[in-house]
């Protein structure tokens, strides 16, 4: 197949330097740091941009000459949130890479969809233009546009499907990009309380600049929604359905923090309740809030 058969009108190609093609040893798009990282997570688009990787011609780095400076492959990527790189790659690979190099490339985008360039044709016979601008950058560093007079040639690339077995955990966050607006724009409300917790807990308590104690966004994003789908939707109090956008209050989705003494870090331990649940219960502890359970369920 071609790549202009998977490509759109719109597609946009991104290039950058890499050790080899992209394969279950490192199924991961990955930055030396995490605002490279999500710079281009904002950029990129999924099912839209494809990135193509290019050898190095750093024989310490791309290994096998036959990768050398050549078009290795074209891949999609999920740019919702970088990840660490350790949660996504096999283990033995992330233990040869930093004994090599050190931890140099912490973040990443997973890899969703790989294929090999056929043949792995020479970079600067191909692309001149953008091979030049990747020697331009520190190498392996960023995505960089592939020059625009040179995407026809791309477009007619002969491509073969690489099939990728994704981690636990990578499969995990690939299912964080939920199509569901309704619960996205739930979990976000609270995702925004959080921080604010946060936030007022590191000023009234510690007296430290808040935006240290901060998590990061796409962390609260992830462990709620990693919440969401191990109670199966449930309130974590009631047992019963949270509903999205209910039209009454009290059955919205709302937070209970299992232990309420320390706000800074607790939001790992928040489970998913209704907001009545959380409100009856309050401060009481779990078994006094199961004898009024029993006792209004027995009515
Ligand atoms: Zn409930």
């Amino acid at each position: 197949m071609k790549l202009s058969e998977i490509a759109s009108q719109d597609s946009r190609l991104f290039a950058k330097g890499e050790f080899g093609p992209a394969s279950d040893t490192w199924p991961a798009l990955s930055f030396s740091s995490h605002k490279i990282a999500t710079d281009f997570a904002n950029t990129y688009r999924r099912d839209h941009d494809f990135v193509l990787y290019v050898g190095t011609g750093d024989p310490e780095k791309t290994e096998d000459p036959a990768h050398r400076q050549r078009l290795l492959s074209v891949l999609s990527v999920e740019p919702r949130a970088p990840i660490s790189t350790r949660d996504l790659v096999p283990a033995d690979s992330w233990e040869r890479t930093t004994r090599k190099w050190g931890i140099r490339w912490e973040w990443s985008l997973p890899i969703i969809a790989t294929y090999d360039v056929a043949g792995f044709p020479r970079a600067h016979n191909t692309i001149p233009l953008t091979y030049r601008s990747l020697g331009n950058l520190p190498s392996l560093g960023r995505c960089v546009p592939v020059q625009e007079p040179e995407y026809r040639v791309l477009l007619g690339l002969d491509l073969e499907p690489v099939e990728l077995h994704l981690s636990e955990r990578a499969k995990v966050v690939l299912a964080l990009n939920t199509d569901n607006r309704a619960l996205r724009g739930e979990i976000s409300r609270l995702v925004t309380m959080i921080k604010q917790d946060v936030a007022a807990a590191g000023v009234g308590r510690t007296g430290v600049n808040p935006m240290r104690l901060m998590p990061n966004d796409s962390d609260v994003f992830s462990v709620l929604m990693q919440r969401w789908e191990a109670q199966d939707g449930m309130c974590a109090l009631c047992d019963r359905p949270i509903p999205l956008k209910p039209e009454n209050k009290l059955l919205q989705m709302s937070r209970d923090r299992t232990d309420s003494g320390n706000k800074t870090y607790d939001w790992q331990n928040t489970r998913l309740t209704h907001l009545a649940c959380n409100l009856g219960k309050s401060d009481a502890t779990v078994d006094q809030w199961r004898d009024y359970l029993t006792m209004i369920r027995s009515a």
